[in-house]
């Protein structure tokens, strides 16, 4: 199965190592083969080659819209080695069979994270790039086709190996990369037109990526694990600049990303706002007059699950914020900038990482998010539901109180970030009480509660603080008891969808109780 390798295409936009891998190759004695731009680059280091326009009759014409598209190209890629019929049309044809294809794509990638124009995205999408490649990966039985720079060395690594030789495995290994890297540019090209057309229904996406960081393992250790990013510039745990710390696991990704969207919920020009995460979770959210405020405000919800939690601000890190976030371990700080100052207090601590974002993701956007299930993906538009003042519908005899609406409201943004079941209780712009990820309400209710007198007891308060707290529930109580639960903990007032089949039930459970209660008419599952 070892094929020689005599002829090689090289064809790439980004030119990086183009230069010592021709020279590589022309010392094994390959002939080079090349287009435009790149028959340029290696001409002028000194090397022969020969123009792809030599081989085809034909000019690059259509402003390199047509370079390769011809079977003198297509021909070589494709002829079986091994078949007569193909060997005499080569023949015929004086086509030359070619080994070894080299190919980088036109930067579409590229372009789309610049913010390009549509016409100048159009001229950025390949054409006769990709068709080399699949023809080369089909042909993997006699051709090798390399698609990144990162593979160069492994080529020459391989002929020096085998004699001048490449083995069937080593192409069978390259032609899978090859399809992977024409899959993720053909989605990149859609996934970016479906949001110039404004067309991104779910059931026309295709997954797009590019791989951004192996990680050392996944959600365990057992796990492998890679990052892969989709070119959007959001401000996120994507795009975020990290100023110090290892390297963010899988975990801390996955935790970053949700403290950061749920922090940018909370729009900086209405005072700042803190979350910490733990396992996806927040385990204290709050607003306060300084980011040192709500810092605190936060960390007293739940102390014992801040420990290595994930720390989110919507506002600039300073060094008094910084100072305290210093006070116990913590994992990851993410917010959109930091002082110099707050930057040197936390290089004392080495293992803390520091992400800077320069802005907050806008909640509103829309876009999609993917899930896996064993045989396919799960594909829906991400959960960009808002709910203002004047959606909400008062369903009981007292009306809640403009402080109470504050809260009530604060507790519905919480509420969408946490996993369902989900009970948030909230008082005075921070969370008090959280119940996540329970299989029936009334247990996330009553977990939170007990979470908040285990708190009370270890600040030493004489009440819970839950007492005359707004409480939000993600989704409709299907009956009263998860209602009862809350107000049993001494919430006064309660956020909830509504639109159950006993909502009178549970709309009578809270008048009995005093209760103050408005429907949303919009739900927040979050699996
Ligand atoms: P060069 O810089 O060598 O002139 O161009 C290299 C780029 O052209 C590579 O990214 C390659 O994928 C692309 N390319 C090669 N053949 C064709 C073709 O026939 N049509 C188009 N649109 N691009 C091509």
């Amino acid at each position: 199965d070892l094929q020689p390798v005599r002829r090689a295409l090289l064809s790439v936009s980004d030119k990086t190592g183009l230069i010592d891998l021709g020279k590589a190759l022309a010392a094994r004695g390959v002939e080079l083969l090349s287009t435009g731009g790149s028959a340029k680059a290696l001409r002028d280091a000194g090397l022969t080659v020969r123009d792809v326009a030599d081989v085809t009759g034909y000019p690059e014409m259509m402003d390199g819209r047509v370079k390769t598209l011809h079977p003198g190209v297509h021909g070589g890629l494709l002829a079986l080695r091994d078949n007569e019929a193909h060997v005499a049309a080569m023949d015929d044809h004086g086509i030359g069979a070619i080994d070894l294809l080299v190919v980088n794509l036109y930067p579409f990638e590229d372009a789309l994270a610049r913010g390009a124009d549509y016409d100048d995205m159009i001229e950025n999408i390949d054409i006769g790039g990709p068709a080399m490649i699949r023809a080369a990966a089909k042909n993997h039985a006699f051709v090798n086709v390399v698609v990144d720079v990162q593979d160069y060395e492994a080529v020459l690594a391989e002929l020096d190996a085998n004699d001048g030789a490449t083995t069937y495995a080593f192409r069978q290994t390259l032609a899978q990369a090859a399809y992977a890297r024409t899959a993720a540019y053909d989605a990149a090209v859609s996934g970016w037109m479906a949001g110039a057309i404004g067309n991104d229904a779910p059931r026309r996406r295709a997954v797009a990526g590019t791989l951004a960081q192996t990680l050392r393992y996944g959600e365990n250790p057992h796990q492998q694990a890679a990052f892969y990013v989709d070119g959007s510039d959001r401000p996120g745990v994507a795009t975020a600049q990290q100023h110090q710390g290892k390297e963010l696991s899988y975990n801390n990704i996955n935790d970053t990303d949700a403290a950061f969207e749920l922090v940018s919920e909370f729009n900086p020009e209405d005072g700042a706002a803190v979350a910490i995460i733990k396992h996806a979770n927040p385990c204290g959210v709050a607003k306060g007059t300084s980011m040192a405020e709500a810092y605190t405000k936060a960390f007293r919800c739940d102390q014992t699950s801040a420990f290595g939690g994930i720390v989110a601000l919507n506002g600039e890190l300073d060094a008094e914020t910084a100072d305290i976030i210093t006070g116990i371990f913590t994992e990851v700080v993410i917010a959109p900038s930091a002082t110099e100052e707050a930057k040197e207090i936390f290089a004392k601590k080495k293992n803390l990482r520091l992400l800077t974002t320069g802005g907050l993701a806008d909640p509103l956007t829309t876009a999609q998010t993917i899930r896996q299930v064993s045989g396919g993906y799960l594909m829906q538009d991400k959960d960009s539901g808002f709910i203002g003042r004047a959606d909400l519908k008062v369903v009981t005899k007292v009306a809640p109180t403009d402080a109470q609406l504050d809260d009530l409201l604060f507790a519905w943004k919480v509420a969408k970030h946490v996993k369902s079941n989900a009970i948030v209780y909230v008082k005075d712009m921070a969370t008090v009480g959280v119940g996540a990820g329970q299989m029936s309400r009334v247990d996330s209710a009553l977990i939170a509660a007990k979470k908040a007198e285990r708190m009370a007891e270890a600040l030493d308060l004489p009440n819970p603080l839950t007492q005359g707290s707004a409480v939000a529930s993600d989704a409709f109580f299907p009956f009263a008891d998860g209602l009862l639960e809350a107000a049993a903990a001494g919430a006064s007032c309660v956020i909830q969808p509504g639109g159950s089949m006993r909502d009178d039930e549970v709309i009578a459970a809270a008048d009995e109780a005093g209760l103050a209660m408005v429907f949303t008419g919009m739900r927040h599952f979050r699996h």
